[in-house]
């Protein structure tokens, strides 16, 4: 069963419509990919699922009941992450702190009474080992990562304490090719654990190596909604 559906969802700011008849699913171990040119509804889609904003028309499904979220903390209640380009972890921090901090930020739990240093360092290692991500030292700054890394450590912090979609916004955008590969392998990481992903691109050739499903929004509606396999000449 999906976790998000929306249904015919719309979205005006005044008398702009950002967003109409919008049709989405996200469903556990997919990745549905969303592309579409600049002032095609993206970001528009994004803040309606990650609660920053309301829609219009329509209807918004979590778990099969209908929902307005009023606050980015109400989608992460049930479990959905957005990960922004940038990202809100504490640079100067070291990682395994900023896991825990970040979960704090993010979640609403606070972690520190119940568990001690080491213990928070070994879920740390743990979590990301199970991104792909394989760090030397946990204790370096967070701000010496790389662009991918950084992303990772943020996803895995998410997964660690409850996601179960992540919110992806042009996660690749801003990042070489090595570091697109760090992204792309913790998006498949993340399907392996059985997360639904929303990844939001404008590179198609990264939403090839990844998807499940691609939706193509232009003018604020639904283009395209393909699986995989009407989309993969190998067929
Ligand atoms: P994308 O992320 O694909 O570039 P957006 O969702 O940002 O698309 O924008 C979709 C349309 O809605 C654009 O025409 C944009 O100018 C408009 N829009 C987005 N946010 C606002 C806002 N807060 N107020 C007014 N218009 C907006
Ligand atoms: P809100 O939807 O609550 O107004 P935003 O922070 O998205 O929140 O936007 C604040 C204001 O900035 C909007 O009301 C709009 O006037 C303007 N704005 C933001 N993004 C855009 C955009 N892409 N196109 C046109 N206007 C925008």
């Amino acid at each position: 069963a999906p976790v998000i559906e929306l249904r015919a969802v719309g979205k005006s700011y005044g008398n702009i419509h950002a967003l109409h008849g919008v049709d989405l699913t996200v469903e556990p171990g997919r990745v549905g990919c969303v592309l579409g040119d600049n002032g095609a509804g993206k970001s528009t889609l994004i803040k309606i699922i990650s609660g920053l904003h309301r829609h219009t028309t329509g209807e918004f499904l979590i778990d099969g009941q209908p929902v307005r979220l009023s606050s980015p903390r109400e989608a992460l209640d049930r479990g959905i992450a957005t990960v922004y380009q940038d990202l809100a972890t504490v640079t100067l921090m070291p990682v395994w702190r900023n896991f825990f901090l970040g979960s704090e930020l993010t979640c609403g739990r606070w972690p520190f009474q119940s568990l001690d240093i080491p213990r928070m360092r070994r879920i740390a290692d743990t979590e990301l080992r199970a991104m792909g991500i394989v760090l030397d030292d946990l204790d370096q700054p967070v701000g010496s990562l790389s662009g991918g890394q950084r992303q990772s450590v943020a996803i895995a912090r998410a997964i660690h304490f409850g996601a179960r979609v992540l919110i992806l916004d042009e996660p690749t955008a801003a990042l070489g090719v090595k570091q697109s590969g760090v992204v792309l392998r913790y998006v498949a990481a993340a399907r392996e654990r059985g997360l639904g992903v929303v990844f939001i691109t404008h590179n198609p050739h990264h939403a090839y190596l990844v998807g499940d499903h691609f939706t193509v929004l232009r003018l604020g509606a639904v283009e395209l909604s393909a699986d995989r396999s009407a989309v993969d000449l190998d067929q």
